[in-house]
């Protein structure tokens, strides 16, 4: 039995999409993956359509920017393409 797999590795990510799941929203948001660690006017904390939040709640109520995390660390496994890749693996459905 064999699997399909698709597979990519870190270094060729450049853009991240993020959409909006609010419910009649569904904007989508594509910013390359550099740009997604600031906050400053770009819409990472609130959607620019419906105003909902689309960053992640702290104890203490604030909204950050949920994807600076995944940003910074493609960005830093980039940098050390050289000595070593990540792959990431989407499973597929089981082939017949
Ligand atoms: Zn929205």
């Amino acid at each position: 039995m064999s699997r399909k797999l698709l597979a990519f590795l870190v270094s060729e990510l450049s853009i991240v999409r993020i959409i909006c799941q609010t419910e009649g929203c569904g904007l989508v948001i594509e910013l390359p993956v550099a740009e997604c660690l600031q906050s400053g006017n770009l819409p990472m904390t609130t959607c620019p359509k419906c105003c909902k939040p689309i960053g992640a709640s702290t104890p203490d109520g604030t909204v950050q920017n949920a994807v600076a995390p995944l940003a910074k660390a493609i960005l830093d496994l980039q940098k050390i393409e050289k000595r070593v890749q990540v792959e990431l693996v989407l499973p597929g459905d089981e082939a017949p």
